[in-house]
């Protein structure tokens, strides 16, 4: 829910994609380089979007890649952020100019394309810091003892630790401010390798706050598998996956079609019930909607209810399957045993579970079938019933509202 005020100061983020790293793939915009099965320019944006500050995104790069950089950007988008896409020059410091010339809000921000996890919190602090400031960035402070090597292969000297940070983006800043800096430092042909460097020496504060190791830039090809891994360890920590159980029982009787797990069994009696009776299917479905915290099946298809007459269980499970996704949810895998002497499944295993993986969209490895006897015990035994059990896991599939 957004709790923007209608007079909260907004902030534009620059975001640099030309992507051309030397020290990345030749030839290659890193930005397109697929994270977790998106563009990392995608996960990028997504990170802007998440403080409501945040209003406009500008994307700054070749004219060639326009709507590449746009498709990419857009998936990534909040519905009331707008984007535009600005030329970009041939150096960083050039695009960035050509981005704080088209931005229209007060307050600007400007982080590197390349930089695709940066936490909610590291850009609401940077944010806020800004507007106290007029300046600020995020940064690591230094852990390893830092040596001053002047030529680049003998130490000179000792520089206290203490003093020394690793600059991340965002850096943001009231955009009047750094426009006019920026343009004085293009003018002056001055070399720049990040954007606080332009208003260093000029009597504006530049505040720091404290940066975060998984705000990491995308520099070599490496670098792709440690985020890829950042992304999972999040998913874990802020959405561990979840169990569910599920069990059903029905009385067979004679002249029934037997459809057990979606697959028609060859029998001459079958499971009496409203819908076609599929235990697997049923108890499947119920572990499915216990794990995502749903109504169970029976309160969602009513066998009183004439539309689920002789239904195939399989249109259930489906419908569930739909709506779990729209949760962000896929199973990751499940496990199903059938009770009762008769009829053996163990001829019909392999159908069964390739049927019910097509339905889940896993792996037939995924899917686990196996079938238990009675011992000739009660109903179970002496075929006048038969039953089924099944666990299924939930996995997030989606980590959209990753924090
Ligand atoms: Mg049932």
């Amino acid at each position: 829910m957004s709790t923007l005020q209608p007079d909260a100061p907004s902030a534009t983020a620059i975001v640099p994609a030309a992507g051309s790293g030397k020290r990345f793939g030749a030839g290659h915009n890193k930005l397109f380089a697929p994270l977790h099965g998106e563009p990392v320019l995608t996960w990028t944006v997504r990170s802007l979007c998440r403080d409501d500050r945040v209003r406009a995104i500008l994307l700054v790069g070749r004219l060639e890649e326009r709507e590449a950089l746009l498709d990419a950007a857009r998936s990534g988008l909040a519905n009331d952020v707008s984007l535009r896409f600005v030329e970009g020059g041939l150096e960083r410091r050039d695009s960035v100019l050509a981005g704080l010339e088209a931005a229209e809000t007060t307050w600007v921000l400007v982080h590197d394309g390349a930089r695709p996890l940066l936490p909610r919190e590291t850009l609401t602090a940077v944010i806020d810091a800004a507007m106290r400031s007029g300046a600020a960035l995020c940064a690591m402070p230094a852990t390893d003892t830092v040596k001053h090597a002047p030529t680049g292969h003998r130490v000179d000297s000792t520089i206290p630790r203490e003093e020394v940070f690793l600059a991340q983006t965002p850096q943001a800043f009231r955009r009047d401010v750094v426009l006019e800096a920026y343009r004085a430092a293009v003018a002056e042909g001055r070399e720049t390798t990040d954007d606080v460097h332009v208003l260093e020496g000029r009597g504006v504060p530049i505040e720091i706050v404290p940066g975060h190791p998984h705000n990491l830039k995308l520099t070599h090809e490496r670098d792709l598998a440690l985020l890829e891994r950042m992304i999972e360890e999040r998913t874990m920590n802020q959405s561990p996956p979840r169990v569910g159980l599920g069990f059903d029982l029905h009385r067979l009787v004679e002249g029934r079609p037997c459809i057990l797990g979606g697959v028609p069994i060859p029998y001459g009696k079958g499971p009496l019930g409203h819908s076609d009776g599929d235990v697997l299917l049923h108890a499947l479905t119920d572990a499915i909607l216990g794990a995502a915290g749903l109504d169970d099946l029976g309160s969602r298809y009513s066998d009183r209810d004439p539309r689920w007459k002789d239904m195939d269980s399989s249109a259930f499970l489906r419908d569930v399957m739909t709506e779990i996704d729209a949760l962000g949810f896929a199973v990751s895998n499940c496990d199903l045993v059938m009770i009762g002497d008769r009829p053996k499944l163990a001829p019909h295993r392999e159908a069964i579970r390739a049927r019910i993986a097509a339905l889940l969209d896993v792996e037939a490895s995924a899917v686990n079938v196996k079938g238990k006897t009675a011992e000739g015990l009660g109903p179970l035994g002496n075929e006048e019933a038969i039953a089924a059990q099944a666990v299924v896991m939930l996995v997030r599939r989606s980590v959209d509202q990753m924090e």
